[in-house]
């Protein structure tokens, strides 16, 4: 369906990477390859009463390590080859954030909007009863989260519908993440990924010799950014750059997009896209054609945090953008990466870039196979600690905090303050991680390749030190 072969432009950058790593064929060739694809077609009875057929699959791609971990996307034009390459990326991006799993990916080739709830709902549970039926899901085995087209309301039929069959076993509840809260869901998994791309981004321009190669100053303030995608990756992107110092002078949907040099305040479009039902016309912002007339537009950063190949060989001459920063899976093809390392301009990866969710994920897993909130035990014993030494000081000093800031000073950590800094030292380690091995090459080489090999190392030591591989 997808006229470029996605899977092989991650082989193509996979294969780059390893060509600078010592293994042997047979390793590199067991690391590459998808594992293992279940393709499905199974019947849907829609509201009217007439039966629709439904193809769908799951892929799953190293199992170097257990569970396998990725999203579900619900897309007209998903097929088997996408969700192979986008498992690949999965296996990648959890070992460039030190996740422990293997990669996978689900699809199912529905177009989500022609569909009523109550037909989604049994598309979802069916879905999940066939991985069930053949070993795809699973707490220790294979763990779905949403992506594209799915969301919260998804994964609590698939966990429902798991645990339905799976009675008495008791981390069903970690079969599936991206969960609502009371489902067994963690607090800033909706916005992980998002603020993950944010952070990413921020470490990247905190960088001040990196920056001026640019002509920019280290940070984002100030840093003008286009982001192409209002779903919930470009978002909550696109909020968290702007409350970051960024100056959001770009958005794009697909039904076109809007441009203001001096900023456009991401909730007010939001809510006018939410009103209108599209984002042209918002007052405060000039209209442009096209999604990919936004791409082109002059600024310092460019989010793509929309869908696969949209930056290609044909419009990758006329992006402006010094930084691009994917946090969409495969926005950009191999073609288009080399034209922007060729031109100097600094491509942050989605292997990196987006793995926030993944890396929140995991943390929802972990709380569900533990069955404790994050800070619960601890909360109020690190308040009390804290007190303590506040009034030490205090009686040391002979002075006293007033009552506002102490509740501030003394405050113990919740779930969501742990998800979240959990998830900005992910990313900033991931960086200098991958920034690292780009030096390392004395800068010859993208970041794209410095995160292949660190994700083709990581996941060799795990083969090598099986004994399976010489
Ligand atoms: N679908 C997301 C991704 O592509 C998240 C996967 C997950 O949380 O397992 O990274």
């Amino acid at each position: 369906m997808n006229p470029i072969n996605l899977f092989e432009q991650v082989n193509r950058n996979f294969d780059k990477a390893a060509s600078y790593l010592p293994y042997s064929k047979g390793l590199l060739q067991q690391i590459k390859i998808c594992n293992s694809v279940y393709h499905m077609t199974f019947p849907v009875k829609r509201d009217d009463g007439s039966i629709e057929t439904i193809e769908a699959w799951r892929a799953e791609h190293s199992h170097h390590k257990l569970p396998v971990k990725g999203g579900i996307r619900y897309s007209p034009t998903v097929d088997e080859n996408d969700v192979m390459a986008f498992a690949a990326l999965m296996t990648y991006k959890c070992a460039i954030v030190d996740v422990p799993f293997g990669g996978a990916k689900g699809g199912v080739r529905i177009d989500r909007n022609k569909y009523s709830r109550s037909e989604l709902e049994r598309i979802t549970r069916r879905y999940t009863y066939e991985l069930i039926r053949k070993d795809f899901i699973g707490p220790g085995i294979d763990v779905p989260a949403p992506d594209y087209g799915t969301g919260p309301q998804e994964m609590a039929w698939i966990v429902d519908t798991y645990s339905m069959v799976n009675k008495n076993q008791l981390d069903s509840i970690a079969c599936v993440t991206g969960k609502p809260i009371s489902q067994g869901g963690v607090r800033g998994r909706v916005e992980a990924t998002g603020r993950g791309v944010f952070f990413g981004l921020r470490t990247a321009c905190e960088d001040a010799d990196d920056m001026k190669k640019f002509g920019m100053r280290a940070g984002l303030d100030g840093k003008r950014v286009v982001v192409q995608g209002l779903g919930n990756v470009g978002y909550h992107a696109a909020k968290f750059l702007q409350e970051g110092g960024a100056l959001v002078v770009g958005l794009a949907e697909y039904e076109g997009a809007i441009q203001n040099p001096k900023g456009l305040d991401v909730d007010a479009v939001f809510k006018h896209r939410t009103d209108t039902k599209s984002i042209l016309n918002y007052p405060k912002g000039t209209n442009l054609p096209t999604s990919y007339a936004a791409l082109e537009l002059d600024c310092d950063i460019l989010v793509p945090a929309a869908l696969e190949n949209q930056i290609t060989e044909q419009n990758v001459n006329h992006i402006k953008a010094k930084i691009i920063g994917e946090g969409a899976n495969g926005p950009t093809t191999s073609g288009a990466s080399e034209s922007f390392w060729k031109r100097g301009v600094m491509l942050i990866p989605d292997t990196f870039l987006n793995a926030g969710g993944v890396t929140v994920s995991y943390f929802e897993w972990l709380k569900d196979i533990s069955h404790v909130r994050f800070g619960r035990v601890g909360k109020r014993f690190d308040e009390a600690s804290h007190t303590r030494i506040l009034r030490a000081v205090e009686e040391m000093t002979g002075k006293r905090l007033d009552e506002a800031k102490l509740k501030d000073v003394i405050l113990g950590a919740d779930e969501e303050a742990l998800v979240n800094s959990g998830l900005e030292e992910t990313m900033a380690k991931a960086y200098t991680d991958i920034r690292g091995i780009q030096r390392d090459h004395n800068d010859q080489m993208d970041l794209r390749t410095a995160s292949f090999i660190d994700a083709i190392q990581k996941v060799a030591v795990a083969y090598e030190e099986l004994g399976i591989f010489p």
